[in-house]
């Protein structure tokens, strides 16, 4: 049963923050309304992680997040570790699996994840209120919210509306554009954890390779990372870009290395004396094709006992320091976050109320808060939630 009007507190966006906040808060005792537009809560979440669900991840740290305050997300990541998320959620009858990285992915399933966030809120009497239109927002002293003709009252309002990455599973920056009413800073807002395009020039060259994937570290000003690399039709994906895109300006320089678990060198060196070519020498170790966009003709096709040490040189720079720029990336419609947000100048990092607007709090990915991949954006939701669900007033303590 809903738990009667007036409320502690109304919860925009019945997402990974919103529901985690909800729920908490319920379970403190705290009369919570959450609104949505969608008819199904959390669907994000539903499709997170190839739909089973990569919820956290052990390594969590403040070095896995991008945001203005580097500092800003160790008090919640304190207060909520992996291990708070994980006994939460296998108490709830979640069973998971760890991959690669300490990323935590569920074995029962994204959609099953969601579903005990919703069950969760409403056995603790939150009010779920979905498929509802947010037609006004007022406020504060009290806030006002009417969504699909009802109106709602509390002290406090909580944004956990996201960001506008991945807009047919209901995305919107109505997040941004509340906090902007209410004299909220952004940081801007750009797609993160998303495909990059090539230039015209640069896609015919790599377009063969399209559907080739393989171990790369790719680098963006001081920033690096080694995993997989993924050529598409319209340019690079896979975890390696889609990393790096989170940190990647307009008309900035990617550097790539296509073999960054050995060294071209070290290869020759072992076959000096061969009369292998050394198109069929790489070839043992990158995809065939690649080797052939990479290298010169004259140089994929001399004979290893034959080079110098300048052609050495030249085909060790080519594998392991291709030197592109990305046209630009596929944009909010693949982005898996929306980088920047709401700046934390003026977010209390430990209950995530606004200093300016009383009873005004924001959480999840609202904030200029981005996870690296890997289960990292839905520990942050789960953590800034935990944090304002605690600090919230009213309820038994
Ligand atoms: C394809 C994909 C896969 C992902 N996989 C992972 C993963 O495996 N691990 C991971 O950590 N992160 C993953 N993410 C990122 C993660 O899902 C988000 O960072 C996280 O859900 C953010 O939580 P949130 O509560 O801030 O926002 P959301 O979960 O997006 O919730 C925001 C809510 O607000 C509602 N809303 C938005 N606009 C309006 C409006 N105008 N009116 C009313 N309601 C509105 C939305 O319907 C939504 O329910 C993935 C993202 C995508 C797109």
């Amino acid at each position: 049963m809903p738990t009667p009007a007036p409320y502690d507190a109304i919860i925009l966006g019945a997402g990974a923050s919103g529901l985690f906040c909800a729920q908490r808060a319920a379970g403190r005792g705290l009369r919570v309304a959450v609104i949505d537009h969608a008819d199904k809560p959390a669907r994000k979440v539903r499709i997170s992680g190839g739909g089973m669900g990569n919820f956290t991840n052990l390594h969590a740290s403040s070095a896995n997040y991008l945001c203005a305050n580097p500092h800003f997300v160790k008090s919640a990541l304190a207060r909520l570790s992996p291990w708070d998320v994980i006994d939460f959620l296998t108490r709830l009858g979640v069973t998971y699996e760890e991959r690669e990285h300490g990323q935590l992915f569920t074995l029962t399933g994204a959609g099953h994840l969601a579903g005990i966030l919703v069950d969760r809120c409403r056995k603790l009497g939150a009010y779920l209120l979905t498929g509802r239109k947010i037609e006004s927002v007022d406020g504060p002293g009290p806030f006002r919210v009417v969504a699909g003709g009802e109106s709602l009252e509390a002290a406090a309002l909580v944004l956990a509306l996201g960001g506008p990455s991945w807009p047919q599973a209901g995305a919107t920056d109505l997040g941004f554009r509340l906090a902007r009413r209410f004299g909220l800073a952004l940081v801007n807002p750009r797609p993160g954890l998303v495909p990059m395009t090539l230039g015209p020039a640069d896609r015919e060259r790599f377009a063969p390779l399209a559907g080739n994937a393989l171990p790369v570290t790719i680098e963006c000003g001081p920033v690096r990372f080694t995993d997989p690399l993924l050529f598409t039709h319209r340019g690079i994906s896979g975890p390696a870009v889609l990393q790096i895109s989170s940190y990647w300006r307009e008309g900035e320089p990617v550097t790539i290395d296509f073999l960054p678990q050995g060294r071209v060198a070290d290869l020759m060196e072992g076959n000096r004396s061969s009369s292998m070519l050394l198109r069929t020498l790489l070839g043992r170790a990158l995809p065939k094709r690649l080797v052939q966009t990479l290298l010169p003709e004259a140089l994929a096709s001399a004979e290893v006992r034959r080079l110098d040490r300048r052609q050495v040189e030249e085909a060790a720079g080519l594998v392991h320091g291709l030197t592109i720029t990305p046209s630009g990336t596929e944009g909010y419609a693949k982005a898996e976050v929306t980088v920047g947000g709401v700046d934390t100048a003026n977010i209390s990092s430990k209950t995530f109320a606004c200093a300016n607007v009383p009873g005004l709090h924001v959480i999840g990915e609202t904030l200029d808060v981005t996870g690296h991949l890997g289960g990292f954006n839905l520990h942050w939701a789960f953590a800034s939630a935990a944090a304002c669900a605690d600090a919230l007033p009213g309820g038994n303590g």
